[in-house]
């Protein structure tokens, strides 16, 4: 027994960025695998200009029509050992998201699911 809380579920051991398919993959380190397509994952983005900040809205508030150049995913870059910073093809780079996020988001059937049977608003304290 270890007395460290387990953080297996938000550690990456894998982060791999398909640019042809769009999507981005991280195997964690309890054995769950998330694959996120671009798009979604355009739409997740925590920085100040997509979120807003001080209670004003952000850009992606007002619900814009998203572009090809918007949501094509370029490169992922790590920051620090918490999150990844995806670059875009529009040159978006400032949407630092944290592994306790995406883990948060995970979009495959099993945490859909989970999270809709949950009601607690968890995922909504991982945004500072
Ligand atoms: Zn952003
Ligand atoms: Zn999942």
């Amino acid at each position: 027994m270890s007395s460290q809380p387990s953080t297996e579920t938000t550690t990456p051991v894998r982060i791999h960025a398909d640019r042809s398919a769009g999507t981005l993959a991280i195997d964690w380190a309890d054995g769950h695998s998330s694959i996120y397509e671009a798009v979604g994952l355009r739409w997740l983005c925590p920085c100040a200009y997509c979120r807003g900040e001080a209670g004003l809205p952000g850009w992606l508030d007002t619900g814009p029509t998203l572009t090809v150049e918007q949501t094509r995913l370029v490169d992922v870059h790590l920051v620090g050992s918490y999150a990844i910073a995806p670059e875009w093809a529009d040159g978006h780079h400032t949407g630092y998201y944290p592994f306790v996020l995406l883990r948060d988001r995970c979009p495959c059937a099993a945490c859909t699911a989970q999270r809709s049977s949950d009601p607690s608003p968890r995922s909504r304290e991982v945004h500072a």
